[in-house]
């Protein structure tokens, strides 16, 4: 390489793809770029990904190395400090300029914040861009100029806003080869189980990176998206998008997937209240980071402080509450919705979101065990686990969080079975066995309601 080709380095972390990639795309218009994952090891409250997570994250950057490598852009990979990593690389390579896509989560704001002042120091110019998202958090604001609490308002003024087209794809470059700086081998990360090999019905199911979404996509506009209104809610149907872990990793573009429903909503009518409907599941998304951004304690305390004395238990608390804890955990409720959801989970890594709600329900109010219990166990299995989506979505089960589902609205789940799964084809498939109930539905369901009175007799 000619050392005084100027370098672009583009830091990649929830933006594992070459399309519609702000980031990626600046970089490789400005000069040569060159892209970098950092696996960080070090900043203060970065939450360690979860098993399910870093199985994916493993196939993902595989992936994106080679899709990266089919348009010219090398892919380093470093684990470490990013701070430390990025000024490393500044001191061996020639770089003119280091552009990210943002993140919004309180720590890795912090990081990303710090590192920009430190770079800046060094006098390299640093860039980054809204690709995550479809808006940024403070964009989205009240007449007040505050954030939203609700999201029907968030929703409606954010249909109001400009959202920004997709890019075209990246022209492919020519980077000068040789002497790349190094790269550390993934598999010295080990992300991925071994003894034993947990993942199987995951590898069985997904195909992590950029590759795969295009199919899935096409699947959802020809044949899902026009059911999605009465399908969504039925788990025993293959009738939502399945895309969230695609989101969540960045391999497709929530502007992508937007603009592609408004299309589809104008020149096919008849599937035009599907799209509508998907897009408004797309917001939810963006309302949770934009709670998340407003509120960065939701990820451990209760949006609603009057849920401090709720009284929840806790992990350890007793032995009884450890065994309801982890007969929930393994799907072994004796209530056949809650177990085949959370079967579904352990097996793939994903759960239909109809189950996600009353499996929630079951665990904070038939058991009685603090959200956060649950958001773990969700944040270390699910493949699409997603810091703000899975806290806020906790919150809302729990009735403790901004725009939160009535408490007194607990969920039946032989009821929801009745209705979402009439023919047994989905319990069948992931709980076919059965097991006694640990507990009776409708004392669980008293005991919840009273500790509900007592809580607000104290407020
Ligand atoms: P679709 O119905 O096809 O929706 C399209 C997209 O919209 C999804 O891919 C997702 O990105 C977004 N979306 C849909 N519903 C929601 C929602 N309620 N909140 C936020 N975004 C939404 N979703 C995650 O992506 N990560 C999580 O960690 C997560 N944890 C959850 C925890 C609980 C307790 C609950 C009740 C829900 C959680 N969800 C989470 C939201 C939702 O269950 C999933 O996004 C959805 O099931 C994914 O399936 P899909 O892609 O087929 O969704």
């Amino acid at each position: 390489m000619k050392l005084e080709t100027p370098v672009e380095l583009v830091w990649l972390r929830d933006d594992l793809r070459t399309l519609d990639n702000p980031a990626l795309f600046e970089g490789m218009k400005q000069g040569e770029a060159l892209a970098i994952y950092i696996l960080d090891t070090r900043s203060p409250g970065i939450r360690e990904l979860g098993g399910a997570a870093k199985w994916w994250l493993h196939h993902a950057l595989k992936s994106m190395a080679t899709s990266l490598r089919e348009i010219g852009v090398p892919l380093i990979l470093r684990s470490g400090d990013p701070e430390q990593v990025l000024q490393e690389l500044i001191n061996d390579l020639p770089i003119s300029a280091v552009r990210w896509n943002r993140r919004y989560s309180p720590s890795e704001m912090k990081v990303d914040a710090q590192v920009k002042r430190r770079l800046a120091e060094r006098g390299i110019q640093v860039q980054s861009y809204c690709g995550s998202l479809l808006k940024d958090p403070w964009e989205v604001q009240t007449a007040g100029g505050t954030g939203y609490k609700v999201f029907t308002p968030f929703y409606n003024r954010l249909l109001e806003l400009n959202i920004r087209k997709p890019l075209p794809a990246p022209e492919a470059q020519d980077y000068p080869g040789r002497s790349l700086p190094a790269t550390e081998d993934l598999e010295t990360w080990n992300l991925l189980p071994h003894s034993p090999n947990w993942a199987r019905g995951l590898e069985d199911t997904w195909e992590p990176g950029e590759n795969a979404v295009d199919d899935r996509l096409a699947l959802l506009i020809d044949s899902i998206v026009g059911q999605y209104p009465e399908a969504r809610d039925r788990p025993d149907i293959d009738g939502t998008s399945a895309l969230s872990p695609a989101l969540r990793w960045g391999h497709l573009s929530p502007a992508v997937l937007w603009a592609e429903l408004e299309q589809v909503a104008s020149t096919q009518p008849e599937k035009a209240q599907g799209c509508y409907a998907l897009r408004r599941q797309l917001a939810w998304r963006e309302f949770c980071w934009h709670l998340l951004f407003h509120n960065p304690q939701m990820l451990e305390k209760n949006l609603r402080a009057e849920f401090d004395d709720y009284g929840w238990a806790e992990k350890g608390q007793s032995k009884e509450i450890d065994s309801f804890i982890s007969h929930w955990s393994q799907g072994e409720t004796g209530y056949a919705m809650v177990d085949a959801g959370m079967k579904q989970l352990w097996n793939i890594g994903w759960m239909h979101n109809r189950v996600r709600m009353l499996a929630g329900s079951f665990l904070v109010k038939n058991l009685g065990v603090h959200w956060k219990v649950g958001e773990e166990w969700f944040w270390d299995t699910l493949v699409d686990a997603d810091l703000a989506s899975n806290s806020a979505n906790w919150q809302w089960v729990a009735g403790s969080g901004a725009d939160a589902a009535p408490f007194f609205r607990i969920f039946n789940p032989e009821l929801q079975g009745k209705k979402f799964d009439p023919r047994g084809v989905y319990r069948g498939r992931f709980a076919p066995l059965g097991s006694d109930p640990i507990v009776d539905l409708r004392d669980s369901r008293q005991d919840a309601l009273e500790a509900y009175e007592q809580m607000r007799k104290l407020h």
